[in-house]
């Protein structure tokens, strides 16, 4: 080591060693650059990235060694063979190509290394070939230890750059690690070589001048080669790296209201990270949601609204660790993806996370409190594939904003089929109505006392081709979280008043509405809307709605019925008996109608106190003149005692089960249209 770097301080000129590192540095990275091109690249096209590489690396290792030579001071008179130098630098660009050729070959794994060691060797070939060239009035002796030590060296750094360059995708230090490593190839080939030889010198004799023109033409001639491919591969990086520039712009992987990466950006950490997170190594996404951002934007606005979201993400900003990748993947929503050693980190990272954006924030003045949510999920233990990890990542999310008593949440098997489950409900709902995926059918309602049947109640069905019939107790509270129910239940609402002007002038049709339709200030007109375009006597539809619909926005809701019950449409209290059952809703005469609900029927059989409510229940119908249907009457049993009872009407599998239009016209008798 002291001998080689004895060689370089005393046996050569500063400043033609600093070019030849220049030229050696230049040369290196021009040479990455272009063997990250063939990399990607397929059939003559690779060949000729990999053609234009060796010519740079070849011409490189030619030059600096050329240069250093030169600047090599002898112990005698030197001059150069132009046809030894010049077949040097043939030599260093054939093998260079056919080293890099070996490199990209896709088998045997130690390809890249094997040409990373024919690349090593053909610098050494070139540098002796080269020393041949280079003539000297004495006697030339070799160390021949130091000669294999050179070899060595290049054969080792190079295989080693090139390993680097076909193992791993590229990056800006990886690329400038294999770009070193060549250039400290190319030096310690060099230096190591010229250390190995020894010079005992004849007596003073001219050297020939044209051979000095010749080298320096020569060299003048490489240098130019290796800046125009440096320069070349820098315009092609250039204009590459303008490209993707233009590719994240179009495929806008910032959300322009927060500046953060957007969700496309966040799936596509994900992804990447799925695929570089070596064995052993765990990462975590934590999605983080303001849960009442609707309440915030409803009650103070949307540009509040848009400074809480901000103040929340500068809250996550300031609190996030090292190395985090933080997104905004929905309207209230951020995601983090980092590294994690376990399940425990991440969720003490949660907990802190939570009490932090959980303090109430004052924007303008006005104190506001944000309801965070979070769901955490870690790779690879709960999924270790991207799409398997998003699913589950909402899912935990769902039920985190489901349960408000559990701000946080991480994957539980059984809940999150459910919460999966609800996700994929209310995915495949969204088209649904367009598709055409929709079924009304018909539950008769009858007349106690001649059998005789008064009406049919209306009763959504949804056929999905691959979740298949599903049930409107799951898909409909969907349909209320997503605001699809609204145009569902004018669907409906026409539907039902078209189809049941084909059945007799005294049957009715119930038509159950939903807490959200009846928000709706122009739900009358809807209704009215439907009576016209059908042509239905209006006091032939029924509109059913649950008690809890009255107590969650009583003016609101009493003002919308009015005007329905205004129109000439009855009005039925649905489920009685289920929920509040407050007398309230009973005495202020809105209701023509009201339907003890089927549990509370299930009952009346076996529990003396089920009847005893039932008989109060209907003298109280009785006494206010409201009519009493008891739903969900499946024995003849049950039948017998409401009748006994004095019960007006029944709906139930017992007396027929929802059925279609079809159905119903097929069955239709002659004694039941002509009551
Ligand atoms: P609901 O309005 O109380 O409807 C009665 C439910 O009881 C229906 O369930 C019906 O099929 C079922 N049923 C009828 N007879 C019997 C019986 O003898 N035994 C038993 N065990 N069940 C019986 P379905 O069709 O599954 O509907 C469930 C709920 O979904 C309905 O309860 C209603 O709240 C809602 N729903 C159904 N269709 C619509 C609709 O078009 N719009 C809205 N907003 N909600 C609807
Ligand atoms: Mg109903
Ligand atoms: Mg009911």
């Amino acid at each position: 080591m002291i001998s080689i770097l004895t060689c370089i301080g005393t046996r050569h000129d500063p400043w033609l060693v600093t070019l030849a590192m220049v030229i050696c540095l230049i040369g290196a990275r021009a040479t990455v650059s272009l063997v990250r091109h063939a990399a990607v690249e397929r059939g003559s096209v690779k060949y000729a990235w990999i053609f234009f590489s060796a010519i740079v690396i070849g011409t490189t290792a030619w030059t600096a060694h050329s240069v250093s030579v030169l600047g090599y001071i002898s112990d005698g008179p030197t001059w150069f063979d132009p046809t030894l130098t010049i077949g040097s630098l043939l030599i260093s660009m054939t093998g260079a190509y056919l080293a890099l050729v070996l490199a990209s070959l896709p088998a045997p794994k130690a390809a890249p290394a094997l040409g990373g060691a024919l690349l090593g060797l053909t610098i050494a070939v070139m540098h002796y070939t080269g020393m041949l060239a280079y003539r000297v009035d004495g006697i030339v002796r070799w160390d021949p230890h130091m000669v294999a030590v050179s070899v060595i060296l290049s054969c080792v750094l190079c295989a080693v750059a090139l390993g680097i360059l076909r193992a791993q995708v590229a990056s800006r230090r990886r690329d400038l690690s294999a770009s070193l490593l060549l250039v400290a190839a190319m030096l310690a080939m060099h230096f190591t070589g010229m250390t190995a030889m020894k010079i005992v010198p004849f007596g003073p004799v001219q050297p020939e001048d044209a051979n000095e023109h010749v080298a320096a033409l020569a060299i003048a001639i490489a240098a130019g080669l290796i800046i125009f491919a440096g320069s070349f591969a820098g315009l092609i990086d250039s204009r590459n790296r303008r490209e993707a520039g233009e590719q994240m712009a179009a495929l806008a992987l910032v959300d322009r209201s927060t500046g953060f990466p957007n969700r496309a950006a966040f799936r596509a950490q994900v992804r990447e990270r799925c695929q570089s997170t070596p064995p052993g190594d765990r990462f975590a996404i934590i999605a983080m949601d303001i849960a009442n951002m609707p309440a915030i934007s409803e009650q103070f606005g949307t540009r509040i609204a848009d400074l809480v979201l901000q103040a929340t993400g500068n809250r996550i900003l300031q609190a996030r660790k090292q190395g985090v990748f933080l997104a905004r993947t929905g309207e209230a929503r951020f995601c983090g993806v980092g590294r994690v050693t376990n399940r425990a980190e991440m969720l003490l990272r949660a907990s802190k996370l939570h009490a932090t954006l959980c303090r109430d924030l004052l924007i303008e003045g006005i104190e506001i409190a944000v309801d965070i949510r979070l769901g955490g999920v870690v790779y690879p233990d709960d999924a270790a594939e991207p799409e398997l990890l998003f699913g589950k990542m909402q899912a935990v999310l769902a039920r985190a904003i489901a349960d408000p008593l559990r701000p946080i949440a991480i994957p539980d098997e059984v809940a999150d089929a459910f919460a999966r489950r609800r996700l994929a409900v209310s995915a495949a709902l969204r088209g649904a109505l367009a598709r055409g995926e929709f079924e009304l059918l018909y539950q008769p309602q009858v007349r106690i006392t001649d059998r005789h049947v008064a009406g049919y109640e209306a009763l959504l069905r949804w056929h999905h081709p691959v979740l298949g019939t599903v049930s409107p107790a799951e898909f409909i509270p969907a349909a209320e979280e997503t605001g699809g129910i609204l145009s569902i239940g004018e669907w409906i609402l026409h539907t039902a008043c078209r189809e049941a002007t084909c059945w007799p002038e005294h049957q009715r049709v119930a038509v159950n509405v939903s807490v959200l339709q009846l928000r709706q200030p122009d739900m009358a007109e809807q209704v009215r809307a439907a009576l016209a375009a059908s042509g239905l006597s209006p006091d032939r539809l029924e509109i059913e709605l649950t008690e809890s619909l009255l107590i969650e926005d009583r003016s609101r809701a009493h003002h919308v019925l009015r005007q329905i019950k205004a129109l000439g449409v009855r009005l039925a209290l649905d489920d009685f008996g289920t929920g509040y059952s407050s007398m309230d809703v009973l005495r202020i005469g809105l209701f023509d109608k009201v339907k003890l609900d089927k549990s509370f029927v299930a009952d009346i059989e076996t529990e003396p106190q089920a009847c005893a409510i039932l008989r109060a229940m209907l003298a109280l119908g009785r006494e206010l003149s409201m009519p009493i249907l008891a739903e969900g009457v499946e024995t003849d049993e049950q039948l017998a005692i409401l009748q006994r009872e004095g019960c007006d009407k029944v709906q139930g599998y017992l007396t027929g089960r929802p059925m279609s239009v079809s159905m119903i016209a097929a069955r239709r008798d002659p004694a039941t249209a002509r009551a």
